[in-house]
């Protein structure tokens, strides 16, 4: 891999100007206006940091500084377009505490050393706080284990929000930031996020909205939100209305397919139509204090595809496996083995790594489709996961993600910095512009 400064220039022409952008410098030179453009600091972290200044993946060395659990799949809702497919059929196995123990000792020996403070995560595709005695068992461990280690102790959370009101106070206490997953207005939540019986869960929800916004910092509570056909016309509403309930931050997560799961056509929004209402929701964001995001193209960070061991973080399943993968999350009957590195050995109270499946994965989890190799986006760009995912048996490297979205809203964000992102009066003119500009990568 080539990943010298000099041979990642993209001169980037659009109506009204010609810029070039250099993504490992972080420059943006602006030809038309002849200024240079800084833009704001990147996050470069572990691996991905090694693996951008060219290390070989094989010998950089996975050294985890978060710790990420999915405790079970067990959940309390039914949302119609859930990445994980046919869970209620899986066992009803909880992570094991022992297994999260001898987790937690290896994910502090690499914060020590990197000096980094341990990070506790608890992972969505399940409601973790359904079974809160054990999440308080789980952070119990984890946190004397950092304390042992005279490390700083950050946990977090996910939760769809329907919980007794006791937990939402309790996970109010005791989470340094919580992730809620909510849809908006009732019209839109109840759409899709149903409970086992059918019914609407927005009440519930907005009830624990309250007791959030009551006892924590507004900084510490995101909202996740999904966005489906339904509702990606909406995108800059709902960015007014999370301003209006106290929100400082929201991710929209368009609805993605998995090859598990044919989802109906109307569930997944249109890209275009994405990108273009994204963008309106991002400028309200900006005019308006909420932080408005998008995981899948993020020009301030450095980041590849959504795979675990890229992100630094030590993941275990319910089972007591390691995956790569945030959506592979069980492996009951070894038919994921290719997503998972290592398992909790109860006998010997300690977790087992394949080196070489390891090594694999670092290896694929940072190879490159043909076309994303040339991209300027390729060093923000989830590259089409999950639906092109290298460990995927029918992958090949000629494939071509639908990443409409994901450059739109990577060019956006370039211009958006070199100060030419003007307002579109309709999705036309958005589409218009954004199909009219040519990319070419300089020698
Ligand atoms: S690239 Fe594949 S393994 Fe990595 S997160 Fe995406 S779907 Fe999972
Ligand atoms: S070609 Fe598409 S998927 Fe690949 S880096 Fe560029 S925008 Fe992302």
């Amino acid at each position: 891999m080539n990943n010298s400064s000099t041979s990642h220039r993209y001169e980037i022409s659009f109506p009204g100007g010609r810029i070039v952008y250099l993504p490992l410098e972080g420059r943006i030179i602006d030809i038309t206006g002849k200024g240079t453009i800084v833009l704001p600091d990147k996050r470069k972290i572990g691996i991905m940091m090694d693996l951008m200044e060219g290390m070989d993946p094989v010998t950089t060395a996975f050294k985890p500084v978060c710790l990420t659990i999915y405790t079970s799949h067990q959940c309390n809702l039914q949302c119609q377009y859930c990445y994980v497919p046919d869970k209620e059929l899986y066992p009803k196995t909880i992570v094991a505490s022992a297994a999260v123990d001898a987790a937690a000792r290896f994910v502090a020996k690499n914060c020590r050393e990197r000096k980094q403070p341990f990070i506790l995560g608890f992972h969505g595709g399940n409601e973790p706080l359904m079974n809160l005695g054990k999440i308080e068992d789980l952070i119990h461990i984890a946190e004397s284990v950092a304390q042992k280690n005279d490390l700083e102790f950050l946990p977090f959370c996910t939760t769809n929000g329907v919980i007794p009101e006791k937990t939402a106070k309790w996970a109010a206490g005791i989470f340094h930031g919580i992730t809620l997953s909510w849809d908006g207005p009732p019209e839109i939540h109840d759409k899709y996020r149903k409970d086992k019986l059918g019914r609407n869960t927005s009440p519930q929800v907005r009830k624990t909205v309250g007791i959030f916004s009551d006892l924590m910092d507004p900084g510490r509570l995101s909202v996740r939100c999904t966005i489906s056909g339904a509702s990606v016309e909406r995108m800059e509403e709902l960015a007014e209305y999370f301003n209006r309930a106290g929100i400082k931050r929201v991710e929209f997560y368009p609805v993605f397919n998995v090859p598990e799961k044919s989802l109906r056509k109307d569930l997944i929004p249109d890209p275009g139509k994405f990108a273009y209402n994204f963008t309106k929701a991002r400028a309200y964001g900006d005019a308006n204090g909420i932080q408005v995001c998008f995981s899948g193209s993020r020009i301030t960070d450095y980041h590849g595809r959504y795979c675990m061991i890229l992100q630094d973080n030590l993941t275990i399943t319910p089972d007591g496996f390691l995956t790569n993968c945030f959506f592979h999350t069980q492996n009951y009957e070894n038919e994921y083995d290719q997503y998972f590195y290592g398992q909790f050995h109860p006998e010997k109270g300690q977790l087992v790594m394949h080196r070489e499946k390891q090594n694999r994965m670092k290896t694929g989890s940072v190879s490159r489709l043909v076309v994303c190799s040339d991209c300027f986006n390729q060093f923000h760009c989830s590259q089409g996961c999950p639906a092109v995912c290298p460990f995927d048996e029918n992958f090949h490297e000629s494939d071509t993600p639908e990443c409409i979205k994901e450059k739109w809203l990577g060019l956006a964000a370039i211009l958006g910095n070199a100060g030419y992102l003007r307002t579109f009066d309709s999705e036309i003119s958005f589409v218009e512009f954004f199909s009219g500009i040519t990319v070419h990568r300089l020698s």
